[in-house]
């Protein structure tokens, strides 16, 4: 097959589709105006933004001043867990969980409240990568102050059961978030039907720009500011909008709920397709649930090989992907969520995460499936320790 180009990495980021970019395109030229001046040209920018605003609430479940536009996800996390710490630590409530999973945006947020004396229950998972509802219940204490847990995960694609966790968090009389940046436009969300009192989006991961993001705060829910200033965002995130930014999410999160079934529907097969033709390599195996898993991610472990030489080799070959080792960060721990799942180092350190989307097609797949076996042999024949694993050692 010819060389092609595979994007492959959407749950790293995503390409901005034309439809946003086309509502963008007038606030990035002529309609400049300040969403707070009277005049008109400034009346058009508020105008954007609170249509914007209301799009995303439709397509959330929840009312347009429940959402509070932001600088992505990481930002929301932060904002969420911190401000409700912050509020309730007041009321004597200084305890959280979370779970051993989560993206880095919540777990080093939690780290820097356990300096400040907060105190952390990390959720364990299992081998699938879920979390237990009954001990996350019996961790619930008269002293929690929030409850955060991912709505689905963004390396092993796992989707939790957020309507029950929502539900004891409920019984409990608990603040509940959940990080929702990889579930948007997978799942079917509804914030009042799932008793979410906040819910963290990210733009660049629905097609939209980086650096604009949404967390949805119930009403009622008050949390501290986020930054002090000018009167944006009820006075909770002061600064001049990010206008064009915000006009694609509103556009970008219109689309992503537009026809979830549908695209459950195509994406999977191209999903079980992959999941099924990797799993012909030997000793290779899926991490992450295999049912409840996001209709675009498949996440391998390939014993004997580098996952670092493996996306070098298949960047070569134009497949863009991504793998569980954290080297690219200059670290050579391997991925926190593979080894909660219970992977030794070593094969942890060796996995795939192909994160496809609505726009990949069937010769894509064809294509990925010829070129990672080749590349799996070309390493392994080159590697000392897939000569001992074949030995048995
Ligand atoms: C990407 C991601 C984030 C961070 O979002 P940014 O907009 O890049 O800050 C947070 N949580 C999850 C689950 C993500 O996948």
């Amino acid at each position: 097959m010819e060389k092609r180009f595979v994007y492959a990495d959407n749950s790293a980021t995503t390409k901005i589709s034309k439809s946003v970019l086309d509502a963008m395109m007038p606030y990035l030229t002529e309609a400049y105006g300040n969403p707070s001046s009277i005049y008109k040209l400034g009346r058009d920018s508020k105008r954007a933004i609170e249509n914007a605003r209301e799009k995303c609430a439709a397509a959330l479940g929840c009312t347009p001043s429940e959402i509070y536009f932001t600088g992505g996800g990481s930002e929301s996390d932060n904002w969420a867990v911190t401000g409700t710490a912050r509020k309730l630590a007041a009321s004597g409530k200084k305890h959280i969980i979370t779970t051993a999973v989560e993206h880095h945006a919540i777990l080093h947020t939690c780290a820097a409240l356990e300096k400040e004396g907060f105190e952390v229950t990390y959720l364990p998972v299992d081998s699938e990568g879920k979390i237990s509802l009954t001990e996350l219940e019996n961790a619930i204490r008269p002293d929690t102050a929030l409850v955060s847990i991912m709505y689905a995960n963004n390396e092993i694609g796992v989707i939790n059961p957020i309507s029950e966790i929502g539900k004891i968090c409920r019984k409990k009389g608990v603040l509940f978030h959940t990080d929702a940046v990889q579930a948007v436009g997978n799942v079917p969300i509804n914030v009042v039907e799932q008793s979410i009192d906040m819910l963290s989006l990210s733009g660049h991961k629905i097609h939209a720009q980086k650096g604009v993001g949404i967390l949805y705060i119930r009403k009622g829910v008050n949390l501290p500011n986020l930054i002090n200033g000018g009167g944006q965002e009820r006075s909770k995130r002061a600064g001049t909008e990010n206008v064009p930014a915000i006009v694609g999410l509103g556009v970008a999160l219109e689309n992503a709920v537009s026809d979830i079934p549908g695209k459950i529907e195509k994406v999977s097969k191209m999903r079980d397709k992959l999941i099924d033709g990797l799993l012909k390599i030997e000793r290779t195996r899926l991490n992450g649930s295999r049912t409840d898993r996001l209709c675009g991610n498949v996440n391998i472990s390939v014993e004997g090989v580098e996952g670092e030489s493996l996306l070098l080799s298949l960047d070569l070959k134009g497949i863009c992907a991504s793998s569980g080792s954290a080297c690219t960060s200059g670290s050579l721990d391997p991925s926190h969520v593979l080894l909660a799942l219970g992977l030794p180092h070593e094969v942890a350190h060796g996995s795939l995460r192909l994160s496809i989307s609505d726009e990949t097609t069937d010769e894509d797949i064809d294509y990925i499936l010829e070129v990672v076996p080749e590349v799996v042999e070309r390493l392994r024949a080159m590697s000392p320790l897939w000569e001992r694993i074949k030995k048995g050692e």
